[in-house]
This record gives structure tokens, C-alpha cells and sequence, in this order.
């Protein structure tokens, strides 16, 4: 059985910047559905984060539906650990390139919110290790992952309308700016200091 991760908070942990509406749904809702989708789809052979490398070794006709729902299982999981009541500044190796890549952590918010607001439809924005260590900001659109591309995710924001829609409807650029008030690179630092 594929699972997703804990909701690692309470669903009121991230008011007001996200309802808790918002987040039980998103949940329970639509992060569940993509694992119950999965199962009904396949049964485990392979941990989760090697389905979209190794999506060749499942059936032609299946495999676009696989890679969606992991997909949506891993990339939720992201997006929750990317957040918290606390918020938290990247920190260690990952700060580092982070200052040199973007200058400061200021103008790495800029770019990473200029990259978010110019997704079209729906997807993710990522900040994303390559194997070298070089950062990126990426988007992804619907539910593919970074690991499709052999790149690691470290930290992600969904920018589904889901996402926001009950507090924000359609001001996306608002939801981004408040968000970074609940923006955690807790987990993002331990993965990349961790890799390099
Ligand atoms: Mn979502």
C-alpha cells in the first residue's frame, strides 16, 4: 500500500495565511484521492520516490495514470513539509548556494515568487537540487516531479487553485506573498545538506 506522509500540523496550523478548510480538504481530499488512485492502480512494488525513473517497468497503457497519482502523492507530500505554523530560513550548505546562486535570500524569494506567478494553469513551483549541487527554480505543470528530469525536489509550492481558491479565488499573487509567512526549508536544508 502507498500512503502519503502524515499532515505533519494541525489543519489550523497555517491561519490565517491558509484557512483550515483549506488545508482539510486539500488533504484528506485531494492528496488522499491520488493514493487511493494509486492502489487501485498498482500494488507496491517500489518505493514511491523510484516510480517516475523507473516508470518504464510498469505496463504501456498504465503508465501515464501511475506517474500522475505519484506524482500527486509525492508533490503534496513536498508541499506540506514546505510549510509550517514556524516558519524557517534555509539554512547550512543550502544557504550558502543559495546567496551564491541568487545574491541573497531576499532576491531568491523575488525569483522564486516571479517563477510561481508566471505558471500557467495548474502545477508547482519548485526549488530543486541537480546531482552537482546547482540550484534551480522550476515549474511543473499538474503533477509531474522534478525526479522525471533527475533533478531532487527540496521544497515546493502548489499552485493549484485548490490551493487557495476558498480564501483567495482568483488573486494567485496574494497567496503567494502571504504564504512565505508559513514557508518552512526545514526538511529542504536537511536534503541538500545531506546530498553535498
Ligand atoms: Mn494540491
Amino acid at each position: 500500500m502507498y500512503n502519503v506522509i502524515n499532515l505533519p500540523y494541525s489543519y489550523h496550523s497555517l491561519e490565517p495565511i491558509i484557512d483550515e478548510k483549506t488545508v482539510n480538504i486539500h488533504y484528506n481530499k485531494h492528496h488522499k484521492k491520488y493514493m487511493e488512485n494509486l492502489n487501485k492502480l498498482i500494488s507496491y512494488k517500489m518505493p514511491l520516490e523510484e516510480i517516475p525513473k523507473r516508470i518504464n517497468e510498469f505496463p504501456i497503457m498504465n503508465r501515464g495514470e501511475i506517474l500522475y497519482n505519484a506524482g500527486g502523492i509525492l508533490n503534496h507530500n513536498l508541499y506540506w513539509q514546505s510549510l509550517n505554523e514556524k516558519s524557517a530560513a534555509p539554512s547550512g550548505k543550502l544557504l550558502n548556494k543559495i546567496n551564491e546562486t541568487y545574491g541573497n535570500l531576499s532576491n531568491f524569494k523575488n525569483e522564486f515568487i516571479k517563477k510561481a506567478q508566471n505558471l500557467v494553469g495548474s502545477g508547482y513551483t519548485f526549488l530543486v537540487t541537480d546531482h552537482n549541487s546547482n540550484l534551480s527554480i522550476i515549474n511543473m505543470p499538474n503533477q509531474e516531479t522534478p525526479l522525471s528530469y533527475n533533478l531532487i525536489p527540496l521544497f515546493t509550492i502548489d499552485l493549484w487553485e485548490h490551493a487557495y481558491y476558498l480564501k483567495y479565488q482568483n488573486n494567485k499573487n496574494k497567496y503567494l506573498e502571504n504564504i512565505w509567512h508559513k514557508v518552512n526549508f526545514n526538511i529542504a536544508s536537511r536534503t541538500y545538506n545531506e546530498l553535498f
